[in-house]
């Protein structure tokens, strides 16, 4: 039997090694990034186009290659960072794999310029999937210059695989702003398609991260510190009220490297207990000291996690740390023995939100006209739901309280559907059953009851008017623009610099919702319009659920984009469980419903309403 068994040619194998080191773009980012820190550098270049399909180059001042490690450090296992194995657990580097080199020269086109500072000439290299094209000395000014053309060019299973451009630059930027964040005294610069996006002179840690997150960040930030044999702690932490929707700007750096801990996150949420409202997310940029012995890098190919030696202690001693960091700046209450103790809340009031003492006040009485509440009571035009279908918070909180008061008796109250504007077979325009196919009762302020032909119907109200919503903003975008308030005075939001990118590709498709954007720069958005639907007071949630949910959900293209706006904004302005609506609001919510395209399912794919027959009934009372 002949041997079978072949040692791949290398070009082969480094494309295979390839797959494991470069998943996208931004993974090309962050090994040159890492080598340019590693080489020393104090000033790096990162320029890209088209969210770095076409082209990666990142150039740096630092050390240089001669002529032989030039051409060497295509090989894989090439490296300068580690000798023995011993030294893979004293790690000081970023890199120390030697793979990342090889693994891009074997999908892209490459092309190295470098020269140690000592040299007269510099070494300039061709190389293109492996193979070295053209090698030749050149003048050249100290560091390194990698150019990355054509990523995946041999490869298009790979490039067919790559998102929108949006979506990558999304990566490119957030390899970008990790290694940035961990290097604050190195002068990083970020330039997109000719444009520059960041420029980062050299700083120290608060300054860097204002740079990159926008000027308001400065106000946000609680300084922590601590200093232990097992970890020595320092950086930010964001105050709780300004804790954000989503995950972008948690950060934790081990021995100046980005790494990701479920069970570090967990050390720090349980510090901010009690401090945040659900869902929200606390700011935080941490960076840990250990010595290198204690942690183990080489557990995962992208090195993003680490493990530690101790990691008990450690989470003990980050909880603290961020603990004492928000008593200390008054974020928290604190402890204090000098009090007086008359001052204090009494036992059962602790634990509870304090709330604002509320005085409840008729604002629509009039001590002048007669039976002025009944005559309130507006009657929605027909047609367009959407706009109207819910007053203004002042018109809601005045019908609600009318409705409170006179609820025991409107729980029987007759109400006539608009039945020209309904539209489906539920409500029949039949005068016998029109009596009772007019009501509606809320159950559990949650649940829309009435009577049909048939038997029974019950809506949920959240879930049908996500439905209405979605199919306006939906046909908002894609069909007709809907109108947009003016605003008095514009809105000014503050948004991370990423986001307010990302919001830029949003802008024509919001636009069409009804909002106006007179600017949106780098660190915040004047808005001067917002849609009929929307109150000035529930934009910048509005915006910021959109936002947290399109960059979770990652939009392929502009059909899904648009799909996700419109589902993303009927989920944050649908009205909620556990408001009580009142007959007009309830009885529009419902009409609106059966006239959308399809009534049936919530688009989050759920039931907005089940019926009950009258022999569903019949049959539980005859078993
Ligand atoms: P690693 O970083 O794991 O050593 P790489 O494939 O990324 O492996 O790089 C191989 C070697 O090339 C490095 O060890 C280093 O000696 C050299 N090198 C890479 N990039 C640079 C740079 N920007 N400046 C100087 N030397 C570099
Ligand atoms: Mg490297």
């Amino acid at each position: 039997m002949p041997n079978i068994i072949q040692l791949l040619p290398d070009h082969v194998a480094n494309q295979i090694a390839a797959g494991e080191v470069v998943q996208r773009p931004a993974s090309v980012v962050k090994e040159l990034l890492e080598n340019a820190i590693d080489a020393k550098a104090t000033d790096v270049k990162l320029v890209v186009k088209d969210a770095g399909k076409t082209l990666i180059q990142v150039i740096d001042n630092g050390v240089g290659m001669g002529v032989t490690d030039a051409r060497l450090c295509f090989e894989r296992h090439a490296t300068s960072k580690i000798r023995h194995a011993e030294d893979l657990f004293d790690l000081h580097t970023k890199g120390f794999r030697g793979e990342a080199l090889a693994s891009i020269a074997a999908i892209a086109h490459v092309e190295l310029k470098t020269k140690q500072d000592q040299e007269e000439l510099g070494t300039h290299i061709v190389i293109e999937g492996s193979k070295f094209v053209s090698q030749e000395a050149a003048v050249l000014p100290k560091g390194t210059s990698f150019l990355v053309k054509n990523l995946f060019f041999n490869i298009p299973a790979r490039r067919n695989f790559l998102k929108s451009d949006v979506v990558e630059m999304r990566h490119v930027i957030d390899e970008f702003q990790r290694v940035a964040l961990a290097h604050p005294s190195i002068y990083f610069t970020l330039i997109h398609n000719g444009s520059e996006m960041f420029n980062l002179p050299s700083s120290n840690y608060r300054q860097r991260i204002v740079n990159l997150l926008g000027g308001k960040t400065n106000e946000k930030l609680v300084p922590v510190t601590e200093d232990t044999e097992i970890v020595k702690i320092s950086g930010f932490i964001g105050k709780p009220e300004f804790a954000k929707k989503n995950r972008n700007e948690q950060f934790f750096f081990v021995n100046d490297r980005f790494i990701k801990s479920a069970y570090l996150h967990h050390a720090i949420m349980s510090a901010y207990e009690g401090l945040l409202k659900e869902g929200n997310q606390p700011s935080y940029f941490l960076y840990l000291q250990v010595p290198p012995n204690t942690i183990d890098i080489n557990i995962h190919p992208t090195k993003t996690e680490i493990k530690f030696d101790d990691e008990q202690s450690l989470y003990a001693i980050l909880r603290s740390a961020v603990k004492h960091s928000l008593g200390q700046f008054n974020v928290a209450p604190v402890l204090d023995f000098d009090r007086d103790p008359n001052l204090d809340t009494p036992y059962e009031y602790k634990g509870k939100e304090s709330e604002m003492p509320a005085i409840q006040v008729d604002s629509n009485f009039n001590p002048f006209a007669d039976g002025a509440i009944t005559t309130v009571t507006k009657k929605s035009g027909g047609g367009s739901y959407a706009s109207n279908l819910f007053p203004k918070k002042e018109t809601v909180s005045w019908e609600s309280l009318y409705v409170d008061l006179k609820s025991d008796t409107e729980e029987v109250a007759s109400i006539s559907f608009e039945s020209e504007e309904v539209t489906g077979n539920l409500f029949q325009n039949d005068e016998k059953e029109e009596e009772i196919a007019s009501k509606t009762y809320q159950f559990h302020k949650k649940y829309i009851i009435s009577s049909i032909k048939s038997g029974m119907l019950v809506v949920d109200q959240n879930k049908a008017h996500q439905r209405v919503l979605y199919e306006q903003y939906l046909a908002n975008i894609t069909v007709k623009t809907a109108p947009s308030q003016q605003l008095l005075f514009p809105l000014e939001l503050y948004f991370s610099f990423e986001e307010l990118d990302f919001l830029k590709e949003l802008k024509p498709s919001l636009e069409n919702t009804g909002f106006v954007f007179d600017k949106i720069d780098k660190e915040s958005v004047l808005i001067s319009g917002i849609p009929v639907t929307v109150q000035e007071s529930e934009v910048s949630i509005v915006l910021e659920e959109l936002i947290s949910n399109l960059q979770n959900e990652v939009p392929e293209n502009t059909f899904s984009l648009n799909d996700g706006i419109a589902k993303s904004m009927a989920k944050s302005l649908a009205v909620k469980t556990g408001t009580i609506l009142t007959e007009r609001e309830r009885e529009n919510l419902v009409n609106a419903l059966f006239a959308c395209k399809e009534p049936n399912i919530s688009p989050f794919n759920r039931p907005t309403f089940v019926t009950l027959s009258v022999e569903d009934l019949d049959k539980k009372f005859t078993l």
